[in-house]
């Protein structure tokens, strides 16, 4: 079983980032990478994930600077309007077993181009 609130190097997501597992890339820059989902929620699903080894939300708030966060959301920003989602989307974050986060590297969800119901899609 995984430890979701250690970073483990063998993530998904770190395999991803090393190019190591392919992807289908939507944006990236030196702060981000976004990518499709490959088990898609919404007609558009696309992950988000912080370039450096944060395991969560909370570790990610924790170890970076402001400004640092504050690029990262801006990122996240840019990939909305280049996803064209003009009649809004979903942004999760899951967080910890509780939260149901599986990979333990930190990625928002940008779920949209469908009237999403409820809370939990
Ligand atoms: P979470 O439950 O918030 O940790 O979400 C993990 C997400 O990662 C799920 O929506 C999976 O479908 C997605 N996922 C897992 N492996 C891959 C992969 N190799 N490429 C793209 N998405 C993935």
């Amino acid at each position: 079983m995984i430890d979701i609130y250690k970073y483990d190097d063998n993530n998904v997501f770190a395999k991803i980032l090393r190019n190591q597992i392919p992807c289908k890339k939507v944006y990236e820059d030196k702060i981000c990478l976004a990518f499709e989902d490959i088990n898609p929620k919404a007609p558009v699903h696309v992950l988000v994930i912080p370039k450096i080894k944060a395991c969560s939300f909370n570790d990610f708030i924790d170890k970076s600077d402001e400004n640092s966060i504050a690029l990262f959301f801006k990122s996240i920003r840019k990939i909305t309007k280049l996803l064209n989602l003009e009649k809004g989307y979903r942004l999760i974050c899951n967080v910890g077993n509780d939260g149901g986060q599986e990979v333990p590297h930190l990625h928002f969800h940008i779920l949209g181009k469908k009237r999403l119901s409820g809370l939990i899609p």
